[in-house]
């Protein structure tokens, strides 16, 4: 192999879309940064969703690894070794049966260490992954965890596993360690997985010698930018007690220019295959007749939908609030998400009036999510407060009605009410009860450009600019995250060399 064909970094995401995506965000931002080559390792069905991305864009700087898992071996369907294609069951499966992949990727490491006559300078692997911890040593080089979380959200994460702390009270109210006193959690914050763990259960017994292991990594990357989270970085750093690089945000190049184009492809639309039904271009001419942050996005993730009783609050909510709304809309909990949306669904009428009024455009399935976040006509974002979702609004400056669903989102949502103050949230989980008065008494708060909902507005405008500075990457002004993966890089190499050091002696 000649020195730049060298394969100097090995990523290994989790197998689901939410982080094969920002995995392979991290990999091109790395390339570009470095001009290293980055292997990125996964399971055949993630290595074939992984090469029709990289098709659409290619990047000779990215390797594709196969290793060799076959999930009918571990009790799952053939050909799901994706959190996408399974049932919120058979996903703890493939969490358990990840831990195979030990193997395979340890041999990976052997091959890449044969041909090249080095070991790569790292390995960035996912926070479940901390059985690489020990693999990575073993070849000679070191382990690097990726969060593709926010830093007070992994934080809470991960102490929330580790400690269990609400299975210690009776309150519904508790203290999670690594967190000040006053910051309290509800019970209401934690998927029902957590909430019913006891350190025994299936998920106690992945996720918390996983986690453990991770923080015996060299150092932690994460999806954020210092400027934003200094409160949840500080904690992190404490915690896990190993250097923090706050690398992001991963999002699509063109919105740091404010002037996507309408084709301007998300990395989601393309690796979920899901083309919007309508186009971007109508979203952006339909935003065009509208006032400046005027208009209220909604839309709660790549795969979530909400219940019938939801929908129908949300749309009499929205209707009765007067303001315009632009609602990615999918069949709702017990029908197929795939299936063709039903005006049944919606209170009579609903549509046709929304339609002649111009006062709400639906968008069945998916949009494009960036582009109408970044035109001036959105205000705010009814999110579930995903992590990607987050970062996309906070980069545009766009204010946020949180409606959290699962994993580590109501703890993001904590943070932007509790640190940021760029949020309120309209209710919590799956299982809450909406009615279409709360509905519409939020959306004019919020919409409201004086009161809270115009101090929101400035909060998120400021953390905007700290998020546009934090990627400025000119010669003699560099913003923080391109530091941070400066800062990154050259531990790694300066770790690598001491390697040597000990293998000449
Ligand atoms: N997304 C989109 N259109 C949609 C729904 C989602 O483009 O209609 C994108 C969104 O821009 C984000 C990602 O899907 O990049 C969702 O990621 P997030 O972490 O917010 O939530 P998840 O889907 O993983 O729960």
């Amino acid at each position: 192999v000649s020195a730049d064909e060298y394969i100097k970094i090995v990523i290994l995401p989790f197998m689901g879309h939410g982080h094969l995506i920002p995995f392979l965000a991290l990999a091109k931002e790395i390339h570009h940064q470095t001009g290293f080559n980055v292997a990125i390792a996964n399971t055949p069905l993630n290595i074939q969703y992984l090469r029709s991305t990289l098709r659409h864009d290619p990047n000779p700087g990215i390797r594709l690894f196969e290793l060799r898992f076959t999930s009918s071996d571990h009790g799952l369907p053939p050909n799901t070794e994706n959190t996408e294609n399974l049932t919120l069951d058979l996903i703890s499966k493939l969490f358990s049966s990840s831990v195979y992949l030990r193997t395979p990727f340890h041999n990976a490491l052997l091959e890449i260490v044969k041909q090249q006559g080095r070991p790569p300078v790292c390995v960035i692997s996912d926070v479940f992954f901390g059985w690489a911890v020990d693999v990575a040593n073993s070849v000679g080089t070191v382990n690097i965890t990726f969060s593709t979380g926010g830093g007070y959200g992994t934080m809470a994460y991960v102490s929330l596993w580790l400690n269990l702390p609400h299975r210690k009270t009776d309150s519904d109210e508790f203290n999670v360690p690594g967190f000040p006193e006053i910051c309290k959690f509800h019970v209401s914050q934690l998927h029902r997985f957590l909430r019913n763990a006891d350190g025994n259960d299936l998920w106690s017994r992945f996720m918390q010698p996983q986690i453990s292991g991770s923080l015996r990594s060299f150092g932690w990357l994460c999806n954020t930018v210092e400027e934003i989270e200094p409160f949840g970085l500080d904690l992190l750093r404490k915690y896990i007690k190993s250097p923090v690089w706050p690398i992001g945000p991963l999002l699509p190049k063109p919105w740091v220019t404010k002037s996507l184009s309408s084709n301007c492809d998300s990395l989601y639309r393309q690796l979920a295959g899901k083309e919007p039904e309508i186009s971007p271009e109508k979203c952006l001419q339909w935003l065009d007749m509208h006032g400046h942050d005027s208009v209220l996005y909604i839309s709660i993730g790549s795969q979530n939908t909400i219940s019938p009783s939801h929908i129908m609050e949300l749309a009499i909510g929205l209707e009765n609030s007067g303001k315009p709304f632009i609602w990615v809309i999918r069949p709702p909990l017990g029908f197929d998400l795939k299936a063709e949306f039903r005006s049944e669904w919606l209170p009579q009428g609903f549509e046709d009036r929304m339609n002649k009024s111009n006062k709400g455009l639906l968008v069945k399935n998916w949009a494009s999510q960036l582009e109408i976040l970044s035109h001036k006509s959105t205000g705010a974002f009814l999110s579930h407060c995903g992590w990607n979702s987050t970062l996309e609004s906070l980069s545009q400056g766009v204010k946020i009605i949180g409606w959290l669903m699962v994993a580590e989102q109501a703890y993001n949502s904590k943070m932007l009410v509790e640190e940021m103050g760029v949020a309120v949230e309209l209710t919590r989980g799956i299982q809450s009860s909406i009615s279409s008065e709360h509905v519409k008494k939020v959306t004019e708060m919020v919409m409201d450009k004086e009161g809270k909902g115009g101090d929101m507005k400035k909060k998120a405008e400021e953390i905007a600019e700290h998020i546009k500075a934090a990627v400025k990457d000119e010669l003699d002004d560099k913003g923080s995250s391109i530091k941070a993966l400066d800062d990154f890089v050259s531990s790694i190499k300066t770790r690598k060399q001491d390697l040597y050091v000990v293998s000449a002696r």
